[in-house]
């Protein structure tokens, strides 16, 4: 039995707050808080009937820490589901800790203007110390980690598919099959076709700032920065078939290189058509990828948010979405002396998620991960104060959540390694 603050209304949200009401007798009451209440209220008439968590919405400005200290208060939740942008993250945690709420999110923190000032001269020092450029980066939140265990309760961070599944494949990895991982390999293969010549399966601004950024991985202590989409391979996925893919930066790779003793190296690769890459790289060219606001016509604007008014809303990608997804990690080390290789992955059909919940495999492996976290906490099963990533908590009641909760997965010994 549990009340939880769930903060947003998109493609994410919409998933998690289904899967909730699908899970009432752990959801007894939420409540759906966004910026736009229409979008709570039509969710709330779609799925009240068809479950027993009782759902009430309200509208609130994330970006305000009062106004949501002060929904908090009235509210009185368990822990809040943030849901919303990276942008809010900080605010969101500052107002749990006003309130002693625990606090579950699916993104680090990222400016929203990477313009300020003050925001870049940190930034700047970070890029020297740390040595990658990508805009977001957990020292944000976990600078946030005395404050939590002061206050007694509990931040986690980054309960998505990635960050999120694949951290907690990392853990359950390393303490059923090896004494120590040293290489990992994170593979998240979209094989989805919408029929557009050019759509973002989530929020285009997130999702084109992560793409367009330097790519980079883990080795042997260190990051090495690479241009982006430089480095390729292909791979054959199970249930998909042979893809290209690039390496990224991605975030769990922070916490993973802090977290997993002994690795040697990790690295993140996703999958891109090449109709997604010329358009991209096309509007990257014209400027309308920038997030520096410029003056058209006496009104101001931001290009990149102007690009995400043109292009398809995630949320509508649902109904004509097909195909499969396959998230996962290869894992390379040591059991009893001996080296060994598995690979966990989940595979998922676009058009079966839209049947359950109206959304597409995006949207899904990410919004049944963020429930399965915050009923991790609401239960009582990962729940100690301070700020955590995922794979710091026991893997075992998460990964049997995923199977009951619609994200099976596999365990496969010797795979098709990634050069
Ligand atoms: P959407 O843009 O679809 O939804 C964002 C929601 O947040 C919208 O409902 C929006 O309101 C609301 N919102 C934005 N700003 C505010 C604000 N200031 N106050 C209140 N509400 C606000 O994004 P997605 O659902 O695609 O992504 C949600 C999160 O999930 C993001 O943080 C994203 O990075 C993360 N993510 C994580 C993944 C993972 O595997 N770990 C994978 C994919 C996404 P409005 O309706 O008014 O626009």
């Amino acid at each position: 039995m549990s009340k939880v603050m769930i903060i947003g209304c998109g493609g994410v949200a919409s998933v998690a707050i289904a899967k909730c009401c699908q899970n009432s007798d752990v959801f007894t009451e939420i409540m759906i808080a966004s910026r736009t209440k229409s979008k709570c209220d039509a969710m709330k008439e779609k799925l009240q009937p068809t479950t027993k968590t009782v759902i009430t919405t309200a509208q609130v400005d994330a970006d305000n820490t009062e106004e949501l200290i002060a929904l908090i208060n009235e509210y009185k939740p368990d822990a809040v589901l943030n849901v919303a942008l990276p942008y809010q993250d900080l605010t969101i945690m500052d107002a749990c800790l006003a309130t002693g709420v625990d606090y579950i999110d699916t993104a680090n923190y990222e400016a929203e203007n990477t313009d300020d000032p003050e925001w870049r001269k940190i930034y700047e020092e970070r890029c020297k110390k740390e040595g990658f450029t990508a805009y977001f980066d957990y020292s944000w939140q976990w600078a946030y980690k005395k404050k939590f265990e002061d206050a007694g309760i509990t931040a986690i961070l980054g309960s998505g598919f990635d960050p999120g599944v694949t951290s907690v494949y990392s853990a359950y990895a390393l303490k059923h099959y090896f004494d120590e991982i040293h290489y990992i390999d994170i593979l998240d293969c979209n094989g989805g076709d919408h029929g557009y010549p050019f759509a973002t399966n989530f929020n285009p601004e997130i999702n084109l700032r992560e793409v367009s950024a330097m790519g980079s991985y883990w080795e042997d202590g260190h990051w090495v920065e690479v241009e982006p989409m430089s480095i390729k391979r292909e791979y054959d996925f199970p249930e998909v078939g042979e893809k290209d893919m690039y390496l990224l930066h991605h975030e769990e790779i922070e916490s993973l290189a802090k977290n997993i003793p002994g690795i040697k190296r990790i690295r993140f690769f996703m999958t891109f058509g090449q109709s997604y890459l010329t358009h991209m790289k096309c509007l990257e060219n014209v400027g309308m990828l920038s997030t520096t606001p410029i003056n058209f016509e006496g009104k101001e604007i931001v290009p990149i948010q102007f690009l995400k008014a043109l292009l398809p809303d995630p949320a509508s990608l649902g109904p004509r979405t097909v195909g499969k997804t396959n998230i996962g990690c290869i894992f390379k080390g040591v059991k009893d002396g001996k080296e060994k290789t598995i690979y966990i992955y989940n595979v998922c059909d676009h058009q079966e998620c839209y049947k359950e919940v109206g959304s597409q495999a995006i949207s899904y492996t990410t919004g049944v991960p963020a429930m399965i976290g915050t009923m991790m906490v609401v239960e009582g099963l990962w729940k100690k104060p301070g700020v955590f990533n995922v794979e710091e908590f026991d893997p075992d009641p998460y990964m049997e959540a995923l199977n009951k909760w619609g994200l099976p997965w596999v365990v496969c010994e010797n795979p098709q390694e990634v050069e």
